[in-house]
């Protein structure tokens, strides 16, 4: 879909009681997000109800609005029931497939929603008690009506860090192929951030697990969400600071310092992987 300049998206918890637009509805099949082919995009469907397109939702959540071009129109995820099988015309697709056509506001609004949709699938009841959960007014969040424990979305932070060296009078950056990883695939290193642990502990504990390597000069770069299924990705850089490569065998295949004019196959946009593979080899060209 394109999107204007104009284009913001507006979070809000509570429906408002005047609704009677039509909203943008992202409608899930499992994780996969539920669009109309386009010319050469996917339109998010914009109706006042998913019952105008045949399809009643097992479960909705009210996102918030976006705003274009001075308007503001309503957002709705919803779950829809899984051998619900949608006409011709419809496309079916996990959210990773859709980036291109999407767009990037449209992508990073569609992550948003498939987590509240998840959220709301997974929690319709208490994790203590087992008794029913009912949703806060103004809050994104649950409480239990019996035990009254309150549940919040779901987020998983997670480290990824380009660390870089200085051999051979250039820099260079440190790359490791997972074994998860398509054949001939480099990225830089990622983990999750455990309980108790500051972000620049998370990154130097990662980079020593994963390859052996010490690393100080440790720096924020930037953060990206990433919805697969619920992780905020915060993005580092550091230099390398001591010691031999000593894989972790369980989880890196190789790794090695790769010269920006000699690098491995990529991962691709829109990861915050590519931008700090990219933000290096723009610095050291
Ligand atoms: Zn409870």
């Amino acid at each position: 879909m394109s999107s204007f300049s104009s284009w913001r998206f507006i979070p809000q918890i509570q429906e408002p009681t005047d609704h009677h637009d039509p909203a943008y509805w992202f409608l899930f099949q499992g994780d996969k997000l539920a669009v109309l082919p386009a010319a050469e995009s996917v339109e998010i469907p914009c109706v006042l109800d998913p019952s105008e397109l045949g399809i009643t939702p097992l479960r909705r959540q009210f996102l918030g609005f976006v705003e274009r071009e001075g308007q503001r129109v309503a957002c709705f995820s919803a779950e829809l029931d899984d051998t619900l099988a949608l006409g011709d015309g419809w496309m079916v697709d996990n959210l990773r497939q859709l980036y291109t056509p999407l767009g990037d506001s449209w992508f990073q609004l569609a992550g948003r929603a498939v987590q509240i949709m998840e959220w709301d699938r997974t929690h319709q009841f208490c994790g203590r008690c087992g008794a029913p959960m009912l949703s806060v007014p103004n809050e994104r969040a649950k409480r239990c009506t019996v035990c009254g424990l309150s549940n919040y979305p779901r987020l998983s932070p997670a480290i990824i860090i380009a660390v870089t060296r200085e051999m051979k009078g250039e820099k260079r950056l440190l790359l490791a192929r997972n074994h998860r990883f398509p054949a001939g695939r480099y990225s830089v290193l990622a983990g999750f951030v455990e309980p108790g642990e500051s972000l620049e502990e998370c990154a130097a504990r990662e980079v020593m697990e994963e390859v052996g390597i010490e690393i100080d000069n440790i720096r924020y770069y930037a953060s990206q969400p990433w919805p697969f299924p619920n992780s905020l990705m915060l993005g580092f850089t550091a230099e390398y600071a001591g010691g031999d490569f000593q894989l972790e065998d369980a989880e890196i295949a190789e790794a090695d310092w790769f010269s920006p004019r000699n690098l491995p196959n990529l991962p691709q946009k829109p990861s915050i992987a590519r931008q700090l593979i990219d933000a290096f080899v723009a610095e050291n060209q």
